[in-house]
Protein backbone atom coordinates (compact mmCIF):
# COMPACT_ATOMS: atom_id res chain seq x y z
CA UNK A 1 0.00 0.00 0.00
CA UNK A 2 1.60 3.27 -0.68
CA UNK A 3 2.34 5.90 1.79
CA UNK A 4 0.23 8.90 2.15
CA UNK A 5 2.33 12.05 2.73
CA UNK A 6 0.74 15.74 3.11
CA UNK A 7 3.04 18.73 2.67
CA UNK A 8 1.97 22.28 3.76
CA UNK A 9 2.36 25.05 1.53
CA UNK A 10 2.43 22.50 -0.60
CA UNK A 11 1.33 24.53 -4.05
CA UNK A 12 4.36 26.72 -4.50
CA UNK A 13 7.98 27.25 -4.28
CA UNK A 14 9.91 24.41 -2.25
CA UNK A 15 6.81 22.76 -1.24
CA UNK A 16 5.52 22.26 -4.65
CA UNK A 17 9.11 20.64 -5.49
CA UNK A 18 8.68 18.20 -2.26
CA UNK A 19 5.16 17.00 -3.38
CA UNK A 20 6.69 16.63 -6.85
CA UNK A 21 9.55 14.35 -5.60
CA UNK A 22 7.40 12.32 -3.05
CA UNK A 23 4.52 11.64 -5.96
CA UNK A 24 7.26 10.66 -8.05
CA UNK A 25 8.92 8.45 -5.10
CA UNK A 26 5.71 6.73 -4.72
CA UNK A 27 3.60 8.28 -2.23
CA UNK A 28 0.05 9.22 -2.08
CA UNK A 29 0.61 13.01 -1.83
CA UNK A 30 -1.92 15.91 -0.72
CA UNK A 31 -1.07 19.93 -0.84
CA UNK A 32 -2.26 22.07 1.43
CA UNK A 33 -2.10 25.56 0.58
CA UNK A 34 -4.03 29.29 2.37
CA UNK A 35 -5.60 31.83 -0.24
CA UNK A 36 -3.64 31.48 -3.55
CA UNK A 37 -6.34 29.43 -5.83
CA UNK A 38 -4.79 30.37 -9.12
CA UNK A 39 -1.56 28.70 -7.98
CA UNK A 40 -2.93 25.19 -6.58
CA UNK A 41 -5.80 25.25 -9.26
CA UNK A 42 -2.22 25.07 -11.93
CA UNK A 43 -0.31 22.82 -9.24
CA UNK A 44 -3.08 20.18 -9.15
CA UNK A 45 -3.68 20.42 -12.77
CA UNK A 46 0.24 19.98 -13.79
CA UNK A 47 0.89 17.29 -10.92
CA UNK A 48 -2.50 15.94 -10.91
CA UNK A 49 -1.87 16.27 -6.71
CA UNK A 50 -4.79 17.69 -4.55
CA UNK A 51 -4.80 20.87 -3.02
CA UNK A 52 -6.56 21.44 0.31
CA UNK A 53 -7.25 24.23 1.58
CA UNK A 54 -6.78 25.72 5.16
CA UNK A 55 -4.89 27.82 7.56
CA UNK A 56 -2.17 26.31 9.44
CA UNK A 57 -1.93 28.44 11.94
CA UNK A 58 -5.61 27.73 12.84
CA UNK A 59 -6.02 24.62 15.45
CA UNK A 60 -9.26 23.47 14.61
CA UNK A 61 -8.60 24.69 10.82
CA UNK A 62 -6.22 21.80 10.58
CA UNK A 63 -7.58 19.49 12.19
CA UNK A 64 -10.98 19.77 9.86
CA UNK A 65 -8.59 19.50 7.11
CA UNK A 66 -6.85 16.65 7.75
CA UNK A 67 -9.97 14.54 8.41
CA UNK A 68 -10.63 16.02 4.87
CA UNK A 69 -7.71 14.42 3.49
CA UNK A 70 -7.91 11.46 5.83
CA UNK A 71 -10.94 10.63 3.97
CA UNK A 72 -9.68 11.24 0.34
CA UNK A 73 -6.06 9.68 0.56
CA UNK A 74 -6.09 7.75 4.03
CA UNK A 75 -4.22 7.67 7.18
CA UNK A 76 -1.26 10.12 6.96
CA UNK A 77 2.14 8.86 7.58
CA UNK A 78 4.46 11.23 6.35
CA UNK A 79 3.77 14.88 7.72
CA UNK A 80 6.12 17.90 5.98
CA UNK A 81 5.58 20.85 7.66
CA UNK A 82 6.69 23.48 4.92
CA UNK A 83 4.20 26.74 5.00
CA UNK A 84 6.63 29.58 5.93
CA UNK A 85 5.81 33.47 5.63
CA UNK A 86 8.62 36.16 6.50
CA UNK A 87 7.42 39.85 7.57
CA UNK A 88 11.03 41.74 8.05
CA UNK A 89 11.82 44.67 9.90
CA UNK A 90 14.11 45.38 12.85
CA UNK A 91 12.56 44.55 15.79
CA UNK A 92 12.17 48.60 17.00
CA UNK A 93 10.43 48.45 14.06
CA UNK A 94 8.63 45.19 14.33
CA UNK A 95 4.61 45.46 14.78
CA UNK A 96 3.06 42.55 17.41
CA UNK A 97 1.02 42.13 14.57
CA UNK A 98 3.95 40.75 12.65
CA UNK A 99 5.66 39.44 15.22
CA UNK A 100 2.30 37.04 15.90
CA UNK A 101 1.79 36.53 12.07
CA UNK A 102 5.37 35.04 11.50
CA UNK A 103 4.97 32.88 14.46
CA UNK A 104 1.52 31.64 13.97
CA UNK A 105 2.82 30.45 10.20
CA UNK A 106 5.57 29.47 11.09
CA UNK A 107 5.81 27.65 15.11
CA UNK A 108 2.28 27.59 15.46
CA UNK A 109 1.77 25.36 12.61
CA UNK A 110 4.02 23.06 13.18
CA UNK A 111 1.91 22.19 16.60
CA UNK A 112 -0.78 22.21 15.15
CA UNK A 113 -0.06 19.58 12.07
CA UNK A 114 1.90 17.82 14.54
CA UNK A 115 -0.47 17.62 17.13
CA UNK A 116 -3.01 16.09 15.05
CA UNK A 117 -1.33 13.28 13.05
CA UNK A 118 0.80 11.79 16.17
CA UNK A 119 -1.95 9.98 17.73
CA UNK A 120 -2.59 7.87 14.33
CA UNK A 121 1.17 7.66 14.06
CA UNK A 122 1.68 5.98 17.38
CA UNK A 123 -1.12 3.66 16.83
CA UNK A 124 0.54 2.89 13.60
CA UNK A 125 3.46 2.01 14.61
CA UNK A 126 5.11 3.90 11.93
CA UNK A 127 5.51 7.82 11.41
CA UNK A 128 7.85 10.65 9.64
CA UNK A 129 7.50 14.02 10.75
CA UNK A 130 9.57 16.60 8.62
CA UNK A 131 9.99 20.07 9.59
CA UNK A 132 11.36 22.62 6.81
CA UNK A 133 13.21 25.32 9.45
CA UNK A 134 16.03 27.94 8.00
CA UNK A 135 19.49 29.08 8.17
CA UNK A 136 18.02 31.79 9.82
CA UNK A 137 17.14 29.56 12.50
CA UNK A 138 20.41 28.67 13.11
CA UNK A 139 22.58 31.31 12.77
CA UNK A 140 19.94 34.53 12.96
CA UNK A 141 19.68 37.35 10.52
CA UNK A 142 19.30 41.09 11.72
CA UNK A 143 15.68 42.32 10.34
CA UNK A 144 14.14 38.57 10.94
CA UNK A 145 13.74 37.95 15.33
CA UNK A 146 10.34 37.06 14.52
CA UNK A 147 11.32 34.60 11.57
CA UNK A 148 14.59 33.41 13.23
CA UNK A 149 12.82 32.72 16.53
CA UNK A 150 10.45 30.45 14.67
CA UNK A 151 12.83 28.68 12.72
CA UNK A 152 14.79 27.93 15.71
CA UNK A 153 11.80 27.03 17.62
CA UNK A 154 11.01 23.78 15.27
CA UNK A 155 14.38 22.80 15.76
CA UNK A 156 13.70 22.36 19.68
CA UNK A 157 10.55 20.94 18.79
CA UNK A 158 12.09 18.56 16.46
CA UNK A 159 14.53 17.42 19.15
CA UNK A 160 11.74 16.92 21.83
CA UNK A 161 9.31 14.95 19.91
CA UNK A 162 11.84 12.84 18.33
CA UNK A 163 12.69 11.55 22.24
CA UNK A 164 9.12 11.47 22.93
CA UNK A 165 8.03 9.00 18.95
CA UNK A 166 11.54 7.11 18.71
CA UNK A 167 10.20 3.70 20.06
CA UNK A 168 6.95 4.24 17.74
CA UNK A 169 8.96 4.23 14.70
CA UNK A 170 8.04 8.10 14.11
CA UNK A 171 10.99 9.70 13.30
CA UNK A 172 11.25 13.68 13.58
CA UNK A 173 13.43 15.61 11.66
CA UNK A 174 14.07 19.41 10.64
CA UNK A 175 15.83 20.92 7.47
CA UNK A 176 17.35 23.89 7.18
CA UNK A 177 17.91 25.73 3.80
CA UNK A 178 19.99 28.40 2.90
CA UNK A 179 18.46 31.21 0.10
CA UNK A 180 16.52 28.80 -2.11
CA UNK A 181 15.22 30.26 -5.31
CA UNK A 182 11.49 30.92 -4.70
CA UNK A 183 8.91 33.80 -4.72
CA UNK A 184 9.67 34.40 -1.04
CA UNK A 185 13.68 35.03 -1.68
CA UNK A 186 12.53 36.72 -5.05
CA UNK A 187 10.73 39.45 -3.02
CA UNK A 188 14.27 40.32 -1.93
CA UNK A 189 15.85 43.62 -3.86
CA UNK A 190 18.29 42.41 -6.43
CA UNK A 191 21.31 44.33 -4.79
CA UNK A 192 20.39 42.79 -1.27
CA UNK A 193 20.31 39.33 -3.06
CA UNK A 194 23.68 39.50 -4.86
CA UNK A 195 25.22 40.27 -1.67
CA UNK A 196 23.95 37.01 -0.09
CA UNK A 197 24.92 35.02 -3.03
CA UNK A 198 28.71 36.46 -2.70
CA UNK A 199 28.63 34.63 0.91
CA UNK A 200 27.07 31.34 -0.35
CA UNK A 201 30.79 29.38 -1.03
CA UNK A 202 29.01 27.79 -4.07
CA UNK A 203 27.98 31.24 -5.27
CA UNK A 204 24.33 30.58 -6.21
CA UNK A 205 20.85 30.18 -4.65
CA UNK A 206 19.70 26.29 -3.92
CA UNK A 207 17.05 24.98 -6.24
CA UNK A 208 13.82 23.45 -4.67
CA UNK A 209 14.54 20.17 -5.71
CA UNK A 210 17.95 19.88 -3.40
CA UNK A 211 15.54 20.22 -0.33
CA UNK A 212 13.03 17.74 -1.48
CA UNK A 213 15.56 15.53 -2.36
CA UNK A 214 16.71 15.44 1.42
CA UNK A 215 12.54 15.06 2.16
CA UNK A 216 12.66 11.61 0.17
CA UNK A 217 15.06 10.68 2.01
CA UNK A 218 14.06 11.47 5.53
CA UNK A 219 10.75 10.07 4.66
CA UNK A 220 12.51 6.34 3.05
CA UNK A 221 12.58 3.68 5.32
CA UNK A 222 16.31 3.57 4.92
CA UNK A 223 15.99 7.13 7.00
CA UNK A 224 15.02 4.99 10.00
CA UNK A 225 17.95 5.83 12.29
CA UNK A 226 18.39 9.92 11.73
CA UNK A 227 16.16 11.25 14.31
CA UNK A 228 16.21 14.60 16.35
CA UNK A 229 18.40 15.90 13.57
CA UNK A 230 19.02 18.91 11.57
CA UNK A 231 19.80 19.04 8.01
CA UNK A 232 21.91 21.68 7.03
CA UNK A 233 21.50 22.38 2.78
CA UNK A 234 22.95 25.66 2.35
CA UNK A 235 25.90 25.67 -0.20
CA UNK A 236 28.65 25.89 2.27
CA UNK A 237 27.28 29.29 4.23
CA UNK A 238 26.96 28.41 7.76
CA UNK A 239 28.24 25.29 9.39
CA UNK A 240 25.94 24.51 12.76
P1 LIG B 1 6.60 30.34 -0.81
O1 LIG B 1 6.26 31.69 -0.33
O2 LIG B 1 7.09 30.15 -2.21
O3 LIG B 1 5.33 29.35 -0.59
C1 LIG B 1 4.72 29.34 0.64
C2 LIG B 1 3.63 28.28 0.68
O4 LIG B 1 3.10 28.24 2.02
C3 LIG B 1 2.44 28.57 -0.22
O5 LIG B 1 1.89 27.35 -0.70
C4 LIG B 1 1.45 29.26 0.72
O6 LIG B 1 0.09 29.14 0.33
C5 LIG B 1 1.69 28.46 1.99
N1 LIG B 1 1.26 29.16 3.19
C6 LIG B 1 1.70 30.36 3.67
N2 LIG B 1 1.03 30.68 4.79
C7 LIG B 1 0.17 29.66 5.02
C8 LIG B 1 -0.82 29.42 6.01
N3 LIG B 1 -1.03 30.26 7.04
N4 LIG B 1 -1.55 28.28 5.93
C9 LIG B 1 -1.36 27.41 4.92
N5 LIG B 1 -0.44 27.58 3.95
C10 LIG B 1 0.30 28.70 4.00
O7 LIG B 1 7.67 29.77 0.25
P2 LIG B 1 9.04 28.96 0.01
O8 LIG B 1 8.80 27.80 -0.88
O9 LIG B 1 10.12 29.92 -0.31
O10 LIG B 1 9.33 28.46 1.50
C11 LIG B 1 8.86 27.19 1.98
C12 LIG B 1 9.40 26.97 3.38
O11 LIG B 1 10.83 26.97 3.36
C13 LIG B 1 9.00 28.08 4.38
O12 LIG B 1 8.77 27.50 5.64
C14 LIG B 1 10.23 28.96 4.41
O13 LIG B 1 10.30 29.67 5.61
C15 LIG B 1 11.32 27.91 4.30
N6 LIG B 1 12.59 28.43 3.81
C16 LIG B 1 12.67 29.04 2.59
C17 LIG B 1 13.88 29.49 2.14
C18 LIG B 1 14.03 30.13 0.80
O14 LIG B 1 15.15 30.55 0.51
N7 LIG B 1 13.01 30.19 -0.02
C19 LIG B 1 15.10 29.37 2.95
C20 LIG B 1 14.91 28.70 4.20
C21 LIG B 1 13.68 28.26 4.60
P3 LIG B 1 -0.58 30.23 -0.70
O15 LIG B 1 -0.01 29.89 -2.05
O16 LIG B 1 -2.03 29.99 -0.59
O17 LIG B 1 -0.13 31.59 -0.22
Amino acid sequence: MKRVAVVTGGTRGIGEAICEALKHAGYKVAATYQGNDEAAKKFTEKTGIPAFKFDVGDFDGCKEGLAHIVKALGPVDILVNNAGITRDAFLHKTTLKHWHEVVNTNLDSVFNMSRNVIEGMRERGFGRIISISSINGQAGQAGQTNYSAAKAGIIGFTKALAQESASKGITVNAIAPGYIDTEMVRAVSPEVLSKIVEKIPVKRLGKAEEIAAMVVFLASDQAAFATGATFTVNGGQYFA
